[in-house]
């Protein structure tokens, strides 16, 4: 099929739940997607912040090849390797206790919200339970993700939702405390949020948080799908504050391209929660997506992808602040940590246009909310290529 024949059946046959760019990406080389046509773009996205080491990695392509040749799936009824390797790579790198694979972000949620909800029940046996979750938050679209995510917008059609769901201002400690309760089991947060538009959190906030958690015996759930797996310049985004939580999901990065989640528990939340029959997935955690996860955590390791970010970081924000400067009429804020950075543009500059504008120039970029331009681009990005987005940007603002 030419490229507008694939969107044609694209638009026929597939369920319309995506406003696509109108291209078809046929394949991705380094830091470059190609489209059907043949055209190259560079990628700021990644996939949405999923391909931390850019497309082709040549170690991880042979490493999925090499599991397919032995076993894709096995079922969670057997042990296999991949998952020995993988899981230990997951809890040393967190420092927490135990690990469940899942098939996606939303599912990784799932896992820990009925982890929270089993904890607290096991302590009182009552079914009255709380979780606070933030405004301008995302955390999925299943329907218990969803009833987490602040957001009206999304949330609305679906009602009614999981219940037992308060929502609280996120870097607003007054607001957890307004509805914190003996029925609080659980404080659900992105460390940094994604959709929202790329607000870290304020390092007060979330330590006063974790002590609140600590002194009431609440579970920190740290939704860190996006902005872990070395995003932030750290490996995981809450080691920026000092801080741990009982809980944390991943996803996106963790697998580099397949389909994979987890979350990652505590000893005291690990030992006290979910037992055999509370829990699982046919899928999750298979031969296939766990070899990647293995591969991911070892070339991590040995191109120190997260010391890369550390020092790619300050030239990006740099740029991004020359940007800014140059378009103080366009651009209002820039906000981030490592390599997950927004832009807020003027309510009269729709991010629409320059994310479409971009691609034109050969840019995949997207945005974060209704005004943010968000940059997530592969960990592995050098000075060439920040030059490269900057120069297409500067021209899509002008
Ligand atoms: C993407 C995302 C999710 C959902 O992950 P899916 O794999 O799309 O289900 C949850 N939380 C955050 C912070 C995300 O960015």
């Amino acid at each position: 099929m030419n490229q507008t024949e694939i969107m044609e059946n694209v638009e026929q046959y597939v369920l319309h739940t995506y406003n696509r760019f109108p291209i078809a990406i046929d394949r991705g080389e380094g830091l470059y997607a190609y489209d059907a046509e043949g055209r190259k773009y560079l990628d700021f996205m990644a996939g949405i912040a999923v391909f931390a080491l850019g497309y082709h990695f040549p170690e991880y392509d042979e490493a999925l090849k090499a599991q397919i040749d032995k076993v894709l799936h096995t079922s969670n009824l057997y042990y296999h390797e991949p998952l020995a390797t993988a899981a230990k790579a997951v809890v040393t790198s967190t420092g927490l206790s135990k690990v469940f694979f899942t098939n996606s972000g939303a599912e990784a949620i799932e896992g820990a919200l009925k982890a929270a909800r089993k904890y607290a029940w096991l302590k009182d046996g009552k079914n009255d339970h709380e979780i606070i979750a933030m405004k301008s938050s995302f955390h999925g679209r299943s329907i218990g993700a969803l009833s987490v995510t602040g957001n009206d917008h999304y949330q609305e059609p679906f009602r009614p939702l999981m219940g037992g769901v308060v929502f609280a201002e996120f870097n607003n400690f007054e607001s957890v405390l307004e509805k914190v309760n003996d029925r609080t089991c659980a404080i659900v947060m992105e460390t940094v949020q994604g959709e929202g538009g790329i607000y870290p959190a304020d390092p007060a906030f979330i330590k006063a948080v974790r002590k609140l958690c600590d002194e009431r015996d609440i579970l920190l759930i740290l939704d860190e799908i996006q902005c872990g797996m070395g995003r932030t310049g750290k490996m995981w985004a809450y080691e920026h504050y000092g801080i741990k939580p009982d809980i944390m999901t991943c996803a996106k990065a963790l697998g580099c391209g397949v389909p994979v989640g987890a979350f990652v528990l505590s000893d005291k939340a690990a030992k006290a929660s979910l037992v055999a029959g509370d829990h699982g997935t046919t899928y999750g955690g298979n031969p296939f997506v766990l070899a990647a996860v293995t591969e991911v955590f070892k070339l991590f390791e040995k191109h120190d992808v997260v010391g890369h970010v550390g020092k790619i970081t300050p030239y990006l924000t740099k740029k991004l602040d020359e940007l800014m400067a140059a378009h103080p009429d366009k651009i209002r804020a820039h906000r981030g940590l490592g390599l997950i950075r927004g832009l807020e543009l003027d309510p009269g500059v729709p991010v629409g246009g320059i994310t479409s504008k971009a691609l034109e120039e050969g840019l995949l970029i997207i945005s974060a909310g209704s005004n943010v331009l968000r940059f997530v681009p592969p960990l592995i990005i050098t000075e060439k290529e920040v030059d490269e987005a900057v120069a297409i940007l500067e021209k899509c603002f002008a």
